[in-house]
């Protein structure tokens, strides 16, 4: 039996007839931007977030951009990100000209370390982005209680963890202005490019209203040096009819990640992820570690069992940032996820047979 890493096919193809009406719809209005679509599912979507507002844009990374503009947060400016974490929270930073400044994960969660977040801090920063990464709630109050004390910003990246909590707070509500992203393998995921800002400021909403639409709230009226960074018709109803079903698939994630954590237990040098007492984590990813990465995942695929990593290589030691001269070995912890990380196969939809090769393909590598 194969197991691919992902497979979307479960919740695509069981919503297809609604979709495509949902589709047809959207065709009969000839309304294809900002019409009742993306209306009313940003509502829903700041109902499930519970926060005050939500906006809905072009992607995550978009509305990581965005909320940075909104914050005024530009060259010369310092923004905290985690070392550990996919480029596009460090590129935002970088796109709006201020520079990320890297901070080390806790290797048990993978999310940033707020105990190393202070001494990160000097007069240029200006916000700290936590990620919620792998589907696991940042440890959110520390964090911010420390941007407090230092009159920083919080913008959560919300990109892997829609619907998880930490002290039974939703992330995507805790922060001053929140991004997400509905990219199509996301735990919440469009038929193509799609995002959405989440945050309790009247103040701010208004503003990435109007910067994501050329800057302009009124016809013809620019109040900021806008863009285009709409979410469209389509995807939104796309969105409104899969927001209903997420619950469920986040119970199947959890369900499925419980069954890896019971039979991977004590295998090899393998180390499960381990979850904070006080956080939910909704497994948009479920990642393994171990000396042997490499080779497990050799061995695997030559049993048909796709694997990923999350991610092979750091931001700061990407070519893209040559510049920062931050080179191999700045940041350690990050670079050792990176070289012992294992995504396994776990999506809604996938089977306990398929699971049990998966186990079964790892417990034959430590066997032999
Ligand atoms: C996917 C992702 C993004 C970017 O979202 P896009 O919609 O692909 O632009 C940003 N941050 C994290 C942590 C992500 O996983």
């Amino acid at each position: 039996m194969k197991v691919p890493f992902i497979d979307l096919r479960f919740v695509n193809d069981s919503l297809r007839p609604e979709m495509e009406n949902a589709i047809n719809s959207v065709f009969k209005t000839s309304a294809f931007i900002l019409g009742e679509n993306v209306d009313s599912f940003e509502k829903e979507y700041a109902t499930f977030n519970h926060t005050r507002d939500a906006i809905g844009v072009s992607s995550g990374l978009d509305a990581l951009m965005l909320s940075l503009r909104a914050l005024n947060i530009g060259p010369t400016d310092e923004v905290i990100v985690p070392s550990n974490t996919y480029i596009a929270t460090a590129l935002a930073v970088s796109n709006v000209g201020a520079r990320p400044v890297f901070v080390e994960p806790k290797m048990d969660t993978f999310n940033i370390d707020q105990g190393r977040i202070s001494a990160a801090i000097n007069s240029r920063t200006k916000a700290i982005i936590p990620v919620h990464l792998y589907g696991q709630a940042c440890e959110m109050s520390a964090i911010m209680a420390i941007a407090n004390s230092h009159d920083l910003f919080v913008i959560e990246d919300n990109a892997q963890a829609h619907g998880a909590a930490f002290e039974e707070r939703l992330t995507g509500s805790w922060g001053h202005i929140n991004a997400t992203s509905f990219y199509p393998t996301k735990n919440l995921g469009a038929l193509g490019d799609a995002g959405a800002i989440t945050t309790n400021d009247q103040m701010l909403a208004d503003s990435v209203r109007s910067l994501r639409n050329y800057g302009s709230r009124v016809k013809n009226i620019h109040d900021h040096l806008g863009f285009n960074n709409r979410l469209d018709e389509i995807q939104a109803a796309i969105l409104r009819i899969k927001l209903k079903r997420l619950e469920a698939w986040t119970k199947q994630r959890q369900d499925a990640a419980a069954y890896y954590h019971t039979q991977l237990s004590g295998i090899g040098d393998v180390i499960l992820p381990f979850v904070h007492p006080e956080s939910t984590h909704v497994y948009h990813l479920f990642v393994i570690r171990t000396n042997s990465r490499d080779d497990i995942k050799q061995s695997l695929l030559e049993r048909g069992i796709e694997t990923a990593i999350h991610y092979p290589t750091p931001p700061h030691m990407q070519p893209a940032y040559s510049h920062l001269e931050l080179r191999k070995g700045a940041f350690m912890l990050a670079e050792e996820l990176a070289t012992t990380s294992l995504s396994l196969p776990l999506y809604p939809g996938i089977t306990e047979a398929q699971q049990e090769v998966v186990v079964n393909g790892i417990k034959a590598f430590f066997d032999a």
